[in-house]
């Protein structure tokens, strides 16, 4: 059972630009969006206006399958905004989406001294609306919570 607490302090959004709309409003879907080359073939994230291998502009939208594995990871006990205080400790990882680019993230569900190099994740289902943001992981086999 999760339970609400109002926030003193509100997190802030995402800066959006046009390179980045397309991936905040699938975001706010809950869905994972990267970019793919149309030249080369590769898939990058974050977006940006050209490709990170080849340069070409030709550059598409896919949708990601949602799962990879953490690449590297801390454990957050002081955040560098108070809007997350409240969070702490939580898990701020990068994980290697099987896609290949590597996405910064937060692995939640599961006590974060259970968290490791190498572990298996998937987005996590999200509630539109709700105040945790979009596009969390959490592991794909059940560990134990806090
Ligand atoms: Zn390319």
């Amino acid at each position: 059972m999760t339970t609400t607490v109002a926030r003193a302090v509100p997190r802030p959004g995402p800066v959006t630009t046009t390179v980045t709309e397309p991936y905040w409003k699938c975001a706010a879907d809950s869905e994972l969006w990267i970019q793919q080359c149309e030249d080369c073939g590769r898939c990058q994230h974050y977006p940006a206006g050209m490709c990170r291998s080849c340069w070409s502009e030709n550059l598409d939208w896919i949708r990601a399958a949602g799962t990879g594995t953490v690449w590297t990871f801390t454990v957050v006990s002081k955040p560098g905004h108070p809007a997350w205080e409240q969070d702490t400790p939580y898990v701020l990882a990068l994980v290697e989406l099987d896609e290949g680019p590597r996405m910064m993230t937060n692995i939640i569900d599961c006590d974060p001294a259970t968290v490791h190099v190498g572990l298996r994740v998937q987005l996590a289902p999200h509630t539109p609306g709700s105040e945790q943001p979009p596009l969390q992981f959490h592991p794909d086999t059940p560990l134990p919570r806090s």
